[in-house]
């Protein structure tokens, strides 16, 4: 049940609660009540990768659980320093894949933007955690070059705005995208990948709502929550908001070891992502990034989870298992446990 009205609501200023976000790996252990030194945390205090989460997010952690899995998925630790020899920089080969600054065209129709490198929380397993923002940015010169491209090609008809994290930009920075692409015929849809509403629901705030319900096409929020205790009734509210501004909202996780590699797990988020009225679009595999072995799952576990998932839950929330592999011409769903070995899938 969502208890406070979803309009009307009194939100906090979303701009400080970013400012105010916990930067340090320490830091965050001593508001959970964990000594740093705590040989079962395993910290790097110092990580490549910088730790960042809002109190909004380190607050649905359970303290002194060094387990917890919220702060496994943003705590640096000294085992992402061993690199796989499987492991790259770019394991989905975006980069081979763009067309201008910032802009990927990998599927056909669907043109995704990385509209900025800033994110409100970092996820340790982030597949675009080397990407080089600085240069790949759609963004710069106020959109100018992708705009262009998306105007010139008459398929595509769906922009994607991820990133990072395009609800990190101000909602001004996102209208003038907007309005800069109303003179597109070719549009039809356009989605936001985005863990924002995740980790800082109170972004979700009126001028993003009036923003989206103005928007003349289809308009899909793609969230990203990987375990049912992120998705709390902040985020309940914030989903419900964004429904309100005529959005449909989606989800997509990441299984990860020692996270959510469970079928009581996978049920528990599907229940609570139903209670909040948002559907389970992808789980993905994990892209192979450098330093992330140590929440690599095993596609044997996978398909066993996923079955799970489909006897215990209705069909409409078991997301499709997929895995990303450069040079396909979509995300590649990866086939039940007990059809693998008939359908012949190399993976
Ligand atoms: C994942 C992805 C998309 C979206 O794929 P859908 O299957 O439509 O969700 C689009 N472009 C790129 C580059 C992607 O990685
Ligand atoms: S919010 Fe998304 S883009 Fe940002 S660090 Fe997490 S997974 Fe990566």
């Amino acid at each position: 049940m969502i208890a406070a009205p979803p309009i009307g609501e009194k939100l906090r200023d979303w701009k400080q609660q970013w400012r105010a976000a916990i930067t340090s790996g320490s830091a965050l252990c001593t508001r959970l009540n964990l000594d740093p030194a705590d040989p079962r945390l395993g910290l790097d205090a110092q990580p490549d990768f910088p730790v960042r989460v809002p109190e909004s997010f380190a607050r649905r952690m359970r303290p002194g659980d060094p387990d917890d899995p919220l702060l496994r998925q943003v705590l640096g630790r000294s085992e992402e320093r061993l690199v796989a020899n499987h492991e790259r920089a770019d394991p989905t080969a975006d980069l081979s894949m763009r067309r201008a600054a910032g802009v990927l065209h990998k599927y056909a129709g669907r043109v995704l933007l990385l509209a900025t490198g800033a994110c409100a929380v970092h996820c340790r397993y982030c597949f675009r955690k080397n990407f080089p923002y600085d240069s790949e940015l759609a963004a710069r010169h106020d959109w100018r070059e992708a705009i262009a491209l998306i105007k010139a090609d008459p398929s595509v008809n769906e922009v994607i705005l991820s990133g990072g994290d395009p609800l990190s930009l101000d909602t001004d920075k996102l209208a003038r995208l907007t309005t800069a692409l109303y003179d597109v015929p070719h549009l039809r849809r356009i989605r936001l990948h985005t863990r924002v509403p995740v980790v800082l629901p109170d972004r979700v705030d009126g001028a993003l709502q009036s923003w989206l319900h103005g928007l003349p096409w289809r308009v899909t929020l793609v969230l990203h929550a990987n375990h049912a205790n992120e998705v709390d009734h902040s985020v309940a509210a914030a989903a419900a908001r964004l429904r309100l501004s005529g959005a449909t909202v989606l989800n997509q996780a990441v299984l990860l070891r020692g996270v959510n590699d469970s079928v009581a797990a996978q049920v528990a988020l599907s229940e609570a992502l139903d209670r909040a009225a948002v559907l389970p679009y992808y789980l993905h595999l994990l892209d192979p990034v450098l330093g992330t072995a140590h929440f690599a799952v095993d596609d044997q576990v996978a398909r066993a989870v996923h079955d799970g998932m489909k006897a215990a839950l209705p069909g409409f929330l078991v997301p499709r298992l997929v895995r990303e592999i450069p040079g396909e011409s979509s995300k590649t769903w990866v086939a039940a446990a007990h059809t693998s070995a008939t359908h012949g899938d190399s993976h």
